[in-house]
């Protein structure tokens, strides 16, 4: 596994992933390149090592496709780590291609920057074999505009300490790139039910109320797509929910150097763990879908509803976002995190507690009701 920064072909300066104009640029001779012409250029690549001092956890140690297969990086023998994996256990040590400087990084950081050289330096070997993302949406909105819009953001928080928007703390906004499982299904979904309508008249002396009942049935073929889940377990949950939901039909083909410039965590959460979650929202979403096309009655009540899934799909994909944490009193964490897509906002302010956002983000979901009886008189 290597450390690696892209070169500018012009000047050698480092290419960075410029989200206002989606192309690769250098900020020395501000040349702009594509996809392609980045795919065609060789990245520098530094050196990796184990940091075997605190008897470190190696690469390979916690990814199940290098089991048994020595790779460099471990060469200095520290098995005695493997299977360690408390978080000081994990620490790696990369070489940064450019300086030669030592970047210490945690087990699931995938992009960083040289402390020294402020060059960004991309951990390739984290997302490869398995750990490779399917999609990633790239970072659209870019540091000035987050800035501003950060800015703009506090302008209208009344009682926000200064100390929380200061020049040094705005310095610390950071894009970053989490880890997310993607998943879509095909749901079979049937419900039956009753409903009631009521006429009221009067004739004469008389009020007369009828009240009719139906039965109802609703079969749907309901296609949920995009539901996301965070993968990343340090992850602050309600700041990486908060900016959902993203354009998820917009998500880029993954490569590796739209990572250049900015941070990037790789997941340690399996979708195992997530199945019966992700089912459960898919479930619940399915029925309440099958229930809302029940109109038109003065009572519903269901009496039995189903649903089967097919055609599951799980995608790995990492999406942006601009992060900024800030300790407060008591070692309170207060955050500020911007959707790097679209801009949505989501916050912890030292005193104001923002919105939370939604469990799973559903954004597109397309029923087809079949067999949509409108409903027949018993
Ligand atoms: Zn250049
Ligand atoms: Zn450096």
């Amino acid at each position: 596994m290597a450390a690696i920064t892209y070169k500018c072909p012009n000047c050698g300066g480092e290419l960075t992933f410029d989200p206002s104009s989606q192309k690769y640029k250098c900020e020395y001779c501000m040349s702009k390149f594509t996809q392609e012409e980045l795919d065609a250029m060789a990245p520098k690549e530094g050196e990796e090592r184990a940091d075997n001092a605190g008897g470190s956890q190696t690469e390979s140690a916690s990814d199940p496709s290098g089991a048994g297969m020595p790779k460099d990086s471990q060469a200095d023998g520290s098995e005695s780590g493997a299977g360690k994996t408390d978080g000081a256990g994990s620490a790696m040590v990369y070489t940064c291609p450019s300086c030669g400087a030592e970047i210490v990084t945690d087990e699931t950081t995938a992009a960083t920057f040289c402390y020294y050289c402020h060059n960004p330096v991309v951990l390739s070997g984290r997302l490869s074999g398995e750990y490779m993302p399917n999609k990633v949406i790239p970072f659209a909105i870019d540091k000035k505009e987050a800035t501003k819009q950060f800015m703009e953001y506090v302008g209208r928080k009344k009682f926000v300490p200064k100390a929380f928007f200061n020049k040094s703390q705005i310095e610390k906004l950071s894009g970053v790139y989490f880890p997310y499982w993607q998943y879509s299904c095909q749901v079979d979904g049937e419900a039956d039910g009753e409903g009631t309508r009521t006429r009221v008249w009067r004739a004469g002396e008389t009020e007369y109320t009828e009240t009719s009942i139906y039965r109802l049935e609703r079969r749907g073929d309901i296609s949920l797509r995009n539901m996301t889940k965070n993968a990343l377990k340090k992850s602050d949950k309600a700041l990486v929910e908060g900016v959902q939901p993203y354009r998820i039909d917009e998500a880029k083909e993954f490569s590796m150097g739209y990572l250049s410039g900015f941070q990037a965590e790789k997941r340690d959460m399996e979708k195992s763990e997530f199945e019966v979650q992700m089912h459960q929202d898919a479930e619940e979403y399915s029925k309440r879908l099958l229930r809302d096309t029940m109109e038109g009655y003065s009572t519903v009540t269901v009496q039995s509803s189903h649903v089967e899934f097919r055609k599951e799909e799980w995608k790995y994909l990492l999406l942006p976002v601009w992060v900024l944490t800030y300790s407060g009193r008591n070692d309170k964490v207060y955050y500020y995190a911007l959707n790097g897509q679209n801009g949505n906002v989501c916050g912890k302010l030292p005193v104001d507690y923002g919105k939370l956002g939604i469990v799973s983000g559903i954004t597109a979901a397309v029923v087809f009701v079949i067999g949509l009886i409108g409903g027949y008189l018993l």
